[in-house]
C-alpha cells in the first residue's frame, strides 16, 4: 500500500483505519518516513468503523491529513460523505431516501431524534431496497451546513444492537472512547461485555495503558457518564482476536 501511495501519490484517498494503523506499522518497522509517503495525500474518507471528534483529530495529526468520513451499505453503495464543514456527512438525497425509525417500535419518528436510519433506493433498477433497515443509529440534520449544500446530514453514533443499559442509562461505544481519549491521549481497544442472559453486571475491558491502572478508569467512567463499570485490563491481543482485519466488536455478548 505505502508504495503504492509513493508510486501514484494521490491527493486523496478512501481508506479502511486498521489497514492505515497497519501500514503506519509496517512502514516504520522499514525505517521509512510515514509523513513524507503521506505528503502528497490531502485528504483521507475514512470508512468501516466509526470515528468520533477526537479520534478524527488524533488520526488527522498522526497522517498530517484531514481526515472525512463516509457511509455505506455494501448492497447499495456509499450514501453519504462529510465535508469540510465536518458537521455531519452530506446524504446523498437525489439517490436514496433516509428514514428515522424508532428504534424499539420501528417507526418513522422526527429526523433530529436518535434512532435507526432506513434508506430506500432510488434508482436502482435490478434490485429494489425499500426502507433498508441500515442498524446504524444516528440522526438527520437538515439545518443549513457552512459548507453551502442543502443536502441532509447523517450522524451515526453507532450500531443499534450496541445500545448497552447501565446504571438505567443507555450508552455506546463512543462514549467509553471518549473518556478513554481524554484519560490516554490516544486510542485504546477496549470491549463492553454485557452478559447473554443479563444476569451478570455489564463490564468493560480494556487495553490499559501504561501508567494507569482499573481504578482510574473507572473512576474517569464514573465521573464523565455517571455509571459504575467494573473494569478488567487485559492485552489489546485478547480484544483484537477473532476479529475481521479492519474492525474489532466494542460490544460483545458472553
Ligand atoms: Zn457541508
Amino acid at each position: 500500500m505505502a508504495a503504492q501511495i509513493e508510486y501514484l501519490k494521490p491527493d486523496a484517498m478512501v481508506a479502511y483505519p486498521n489497514l492505515l494503523e497497519r501500514m503506519a506499522v509496517v512502514v516504520e518497522a522499514e525505517g521509512k518516513d510515514l509523513r513524507r509517503i503521506l505528503r502528497p495525500v490531502q485528504h483521507i474518507w475514512w470508512g468501516g468503523a466509526r470515528l468520533n471528534k477526537e479520534l478524527r483529530s488524533l488520526m488527522g495529526e498522526q497522517f498530517d491529513v484531514e481526515i472525512h468520513e463516509h457511509f455505506g451499505i455494501g448492497d447499495m453503495g456509499f450514501h453519504a460523505m462529510d465535508c469540510a464543514g465536518q458537521d455531519g456527512a452530506h446524504f446523498q438525497d437525489d439517490r436514496f431516501f433516509i428514514e428515522n425509525l424508532n428504534p424499539d417500535r420501528l417507526e418513522p419518528q422526527d429526523l433530529e431524534i436518535p434512532g435507526e436510519l432506513a434508506i430506500t433506493a432510488l434508482q436502482d433498477e435490478s434490485m429494489n431496497y425499500v426502507r433498508w433497515r441500515t442498524e446504524d443509529l444516528g440522526i438527520v440534520k437538515t439545518d443549513p451546513c457552512e459548507c453551502g449544500r442543502t443536502s441532509p446530514r447523517v450522524v451515526i453514533f453507532g450500531r443499534v444492537w450496541e445500545r448497552t443499559k447501565v446504571d438505567g442509562a443507555v450508552i455506546l461505544p463512543h462514549n467509553i472512547e471518549s473518556v478513554l481519549l481524554r484519560l490516554f491521549g490516544h486510542e485504546s481497544p477496549f470491549q463492553i461485555l454485557r452478559s447473554r442472559d443479563g444476569q451478570d453486571p455489564v463490564r468493560l475491558r480494556i487495553a490499559i495503558q501504561s501508567g494507569f491502572d482499573p481504578a482510574t478508569v473507572e473512576e474517569a467512567i464514573r465521573s464523565e457518564l455517571g455509571i459504575t463499570l467494573p473494569v478488567e485490563s487485559v492485552t489489546a491481543d485478547v480484544i483484537l482476536a477473532g476479529s475481521p482485519a479492519y474492525k474489532y466488536r466494542q460490544v460483545v455478548d458472553v
